[in-house]
């Protein structure tokens, strides 16, 4: 175990309390606790509709499908990201098209690298706001009129993210979030699908369970006898049991991100100096939720870096690397692109500790350590 996790949860004992009071309920599956989960999910992220389901990768597969994307449609994606991300889009037998990042000062998907990749066979875009913060929405949004094409967010980074006081999730035609342990908000797995179009709510209830017309809840409370199957969905549901965690971790969310501000701007000051450094996002001002805090090291090759993360890891630190780029993956030599600026930070980035649970002196510490290290 590292004395400096990359991550801890900020579990108490409410959520012990929580699951043990949905446990003594007798109704774990989905029901009122998800129903609970994603009315306060929609009201905090002033959102109309949410659909709890059983983790992001299958919110991702959904949406993509909700807003109509068939066999052999292109979908515009980045590459610095999780491979589900892109994985989603092969589910459908859709192509991920891959764009570049702006660059190592901001990480999130080029806007004009999306614009070369359009086709006529482009369907949809999807952006991740790397670290928590926002992708350049507003000229993405220019694009997608222009061309006809949906927009699908994953922010499973960004929960309560802004980006001109609307929260990042809210401004494309879908958004996604992850409640995996290691997220902002921690169920242990879980995702949620949030969208201000009714349409897209009502078909990604039905997907989410089967295509059934009801749920065993609402039949168990007598609001239905019998279903119909309506659609070739699936089983992508939130238990009860992880809902009342979500709500739990919902209701601590805004304290958790009011300590990751004050971390990175600790990082900040210490980092800021040392000139082979560079931070990312440095000159942004929307509000972020800070999921990781990533840095970006000058002139620096994989195994350079590699060393580095390495002797961080004999202190006790643990760091991570977001993210070897989806086009190098094996599985996606057929998709691979060219993607310079992807390649130059993958080389260059090393993620430190970032959570709620972590000191003012510990991050003077790791700071301090990586400093030394590079001098
Ligand atoms: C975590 C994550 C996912 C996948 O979420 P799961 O809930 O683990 O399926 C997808 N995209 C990004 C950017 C993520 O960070």
């Amino acid at each position: 175990m590292y004395k400096y996790p990359l991550f801890e949860l900020n579990f108490d004992y409410q959520e012990s309390e929580a699951i043990i009071n949905t446990i003594n309920s007798r109704w774990i599956s989905t029901g009122p606790k998800t129903e609970e989960f994603e009315n306060l999910f929609a009201k905090m992220f002033s959102v109309k509709h949410a659909v709890a389901t059983s983790n992001c990768t299958v919110a991702l597969h959904l949406a993509l499908q909700i807003v109509g994307v068939k066999r052999g449609d292109e979908v515009i994606c980045p590459s610095l990201t999780f491979v589900a991300t892109c994985n989603a889009i092969r589910y459908l037998n859709a192509i991920p098209v891959f764009a570049d990042i702006e660059g190592v000062d901001n990480p999130t998907i080029s806007t004009t690298d999306i614009e070369k990749k359009i086709t006529s066979k482009t369907k949809a875009i999807i952006v991740m706001h790397y670290a928590g913060f926002a992708c350049d929405m507003n000229s993405i949004q220019i694009l997608a009129e222009k061309y006809q094409l949906k927009i699908i967010e994953d922010a499973c980074h960004a929960p309560l993210s802004e980006y001109h006081n609307q929260k990042l999730g809210a401004i494309g035609d879908v958004g996604c979030f992850s409640f995996f342990s290691n997220k902002n908000i921690s169920t242990g797995e879980g995702g949620m699908i949030v969208t201000n179009n009714k349409d897209y709510y009502d078909h990604a209830r039905l997907l989410r369970s089967h295509g059934m017309t009801s749920m065993s809840y609402q039949r168990s409370v007598g609001h239905s006898t019998e279903y119909d199957v309506v659609d070739f969905g699936y089983n992508y549901r939130m238990d009860d049991i992880r809902s009342s965690l979500g709500i739990v971790q919902l209701n601590k969310l805004k304290s958790d991100l009011e300590v990751r501000e004050k971390l990175r701007s600790h990082y900040i000051s210490e980092l800021y100096n040392c000139e082979k450094i560079v931070i990312p996002f440095l000159n942004k001002s929307h509000f972020s939720s800070n999921y990781i805090f990533p840095i970006y090291l000058k002139g620096y090759t994989e195994i350079k870096r590699n060393y580095v993360r390495q002797i961080l890891s004999g202190f006790g630190i643990q760091t991570s690397v977001h993210y070897p780029p989806v086009h190098k993956f094996t599985v996606y030599k057929e998709f691979t692109s060219y993607l310079p600026e992807t390649e130059k930070y993958f080389c260059g980035t090393i993620t430190l500790p970032m959570h709620s649970r972590l000191s003012t002196d510990d991050v003077i510490y790791i700071s301090t350590r990586l400093k030394e290290i590079l001098s």
